[in-house]
């Protein structure tokens, strides 16, 4: 067996925090619970930050042992930080971070700037795959609480097994996860049959105000404070909105600008079969997957909108 971090943690016996990333996602959210869940399988003391608020889809998720970032007190031995491609996106602050010993990143990003002490990065459909590997090379054998994680984990990251992510080794995953028994109905039923009506109408509105530029190939959407306020929505509830652009027929990408304040909009982009829109992100500091990416864009809806039409239309 390969030098496996997880082996060394799980006998050490060592205080951990795991630390999503910031506006939390199916994917980092489940690799949280699972890996919680083997450290308390073991024995190891450990908390997960979630300052954010988690969508109401994936409060199933929800842990006891989660703490906001100014509870943290003391020093951890090892920080793990999932689905995270650099520290500026990590769920936590950077004093949080320096209370850690040890910095270990978990991750399937392409942009990853692999800022941790240790780095697993694999292009791997999800964090919830990697975990899995990782937990195959010690032998851990998952039971049903750790399949309900990696499952979230891999349903989404993978669009239900529909994105280029999905391998025949992903497939091999998700039938190990099946086999321990748990009741995916019900958690497929929990992550997508369980929307809350207003985020569905901010959708239904977002989509009625499409613009299609670039020989109508680019979906451009947008989420306002206007719109927002609206419905009493908050921004995480805007999830789901640019995949949707990409569904429609002739579309290779779209993009989603969220307006933060009148100085910071943030981008969403998906593409369907060609263009890299990681590298589009990494221009503008962000970063992501060749077919999922983001970046912040600190300019009012006009400029983010002209600036992104240019950037995309060049590359068309
Ligand atoms: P989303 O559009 O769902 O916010 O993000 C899509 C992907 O791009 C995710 O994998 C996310 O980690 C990445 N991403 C989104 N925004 C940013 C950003 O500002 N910086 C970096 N590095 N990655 C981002
Ligand atoms: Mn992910």
């Amino acid at each position: 067996m390969k030098n496996n971090i997880l082996k060394e943690i799980l006998s050490s016996q060592g205080k951990c925090l795991i630390i999503p990333h910031q506006s939390p996602d199916g994917d980092c959210l489940g690799s949280s619970f699972t890996l919680s869940h083997c450290l308390d399988r073991h024995g190891i003391e450990h908390h997960i930050i979630m300052d954010d608020l988690i969508p109401s889809n994936y409060l199933f998720l929800k842990k006891d042992n989660m703490i906001k970032s100014d509870q943290v007190s003391g020093t951890y031995d090892y920080g793990i930080i999932l689905d995270t491609s650099s520290k500026d996106r990590a769920g936590t602050t950077d004093e949080v971070l320096s209370r850690c010993s040890h910095l270990l990143v978990i991750d399937h990003h392409k942009t990853n700037a692999y800022f941790g002490d240790t780095n697993i990065v694999k292009m791997v459909s999800s964090v919830g795959e990697l975990l899995f590997g990782l937990y195959e090379e010690i032998d851990y054998k998952i039971d049903t609480n750790d399949a309900i994680g990696l499952y979230t984990s891999i349903v989404t990251d993978t669009g239900e097994f529909r994105y280029s992510n999905t391998t025949s080794e992903t497939l091999k995953v998700a039938a190990r996860i099946f086999e321990t028994g748990f009741d995916f109905e019900k958690i497929s039923q929990e992550i997508f049959s369980n929307q809350e009506l207003k985020k569905v109408i901010l959708k239904s509105n977002a989509l009625s105000g499409i613009e299609l530029h670039g020989q109508n190939k680019m979906a451009l959407l947008k989420v306002t404070q206007t719109m927002l306020g609206e419905l009493e929505c908050e921004m995480y509830h805007s999830d789901g909105i640019v995949e949707a652009g990409r569904d429609i027929s002739g579309i290779e990408v779209s993009v989603l600008l969220k307006e933060i304040s009148d100085k910071e909009i943030k981008v969403s982009m998906r593409s369907k079969s060609y263009l890299d829109v990681s590298e589009i992100s990494l221009l503008f500091g962000g970063g992501g997957h060749i077919r999922a990416a983001g970046c912040t864009l600190n300019m009012n809806l006009q400029e983010a909108e002209q600036t992104i039409i240019k950037e995309i239309e060049s590359r068309l």
